[in-house]
């Protein structure tokens, strides 16, 4: 019977130790989600196979990279407008592919547009020249993306945006007239690639030393050199790409050098929109954030 009751005790003692221990950690997560106060939030838009960024820059200002293709305006302006939003302070189209600007015109007549900053290729795409109509219909002139120009800086909030590439036009390959953005904020720095493969990555001159990266080219091989990757060794690296793509994006390659690094992998894909957020000083991550609308 003695046996018993002090068995009881102990089994009512392990009981409540399970029960004050899972509070504990319940309280512990929601604290180390929620330690620090972000004032910068990088939303990587699951537009399928494409790319769609969209940046709270910790001034209050807003930056749209990339539109995806030509059915994602709508829920592009949505989302945005959902944050709070009613303007995009810079719109940069990375180059004129349809997966990157396919619904920039659209953006440009139906939203509140700052700067333009487009790269100085003679493309002649139906698609490219809707842009360059849109934008002048609002009376702004496209600005040259090119390696050199800063976009935004702030030095009381220790923040900046600069285009760090293309620092010459391809013609014949438009991926690699990709403007490269390095956006820099107290602690964190953040690369965003476009498309750009091997060929202009070499030519960058700018320290691509970065915590968090926008993959280039969906995951491609060609756009992620390994000597490359391992310069900008990043803690946290996103692929924007669409499920079960033409192209085999993300390649393996790829995945092997980021596991390399041991960094974290997220992949629109897989993972929705994705959200990374900071202070300057910590990251934090949000996974299974709104799909894009599809094409109808
Ligand atoms: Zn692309």
């Amino acid at each position: 019977m003695k046996h018993k009751s002090l068995l009881s005790a102990v089994l009512a003692a392990i009981m409540l130790l399970v029960t004050f221990c899972s509070c504990d950690i319940a309280d512990f997560f929601e604290e180390t989600t929620s330690d620090f106060t972000p004032d910068m939030y990088v939303h990587f838009l699951d537009v399928g196979q494409g790319d769609s960024i969209f940046i709270e820059l910790p001034t209050g200002k807003t930056m749209l990279i990339d539109a995806g293709e030509n059915y994602h305006g709508e829920a592009i302006i949505s989302y945005i407008s959902d944050r709070g939003y009613d303007k995009i302070d810079y719109l940069v189209g990375t180059h004129p592919h349809s997966d990157h600007i396919g619904s920039m015109a659209y953006i440009v007549r139906n939203f509140k547009i700052g700067s333009v900053y487009l790269p100085k290729v003679t493309s002649n795409t139906v698609m490219y020249e809707k842009l360059l109509e849109a934008v002048e219909k609002k009376n702004r002139k496209v600005k040259n993306g090119r390696a050199g120009i800063t976009i935004a800086k702030d030095e009381e909030k220790d923040f900046s945006a600069k285009i760090i590439a293309p620092v010459e036009i391809n013609e014949k390959n438009l991926n690699n007239s990709s403007v490269m953005i390095i956006i820099d904020y107290k602690e964190s720095t953040f690369l965003f690639t476009g498309d750009a493969e091997k060929e202009e990555l070499k030519t960058v001159k700018a320290d691509v030393t970065a915590d968090v990266l926008k993959v280039g080219h969906h995951g491609s091989r060609n756009a992620n050199p390994e000597f490359f990757l391992k310069k900008v060794s990043p803690q946290i690296a996103v692929i924007s790409c669409g499920v079960d793509n033409d192209y085999g994006h993300p390649h393996k390659e790829t995945l092997k050098y980021l596991e390399k690094l041991n960094c974290e992998v997220y992949r629109t894909d897989k993972d929705g929109t994705v959200t990374v957020y900071t202070d300057g000083e910590k990251l934090g991550v949000d996974t299974g954030g709104q799909v894009m609308e599809r094409a109808k």
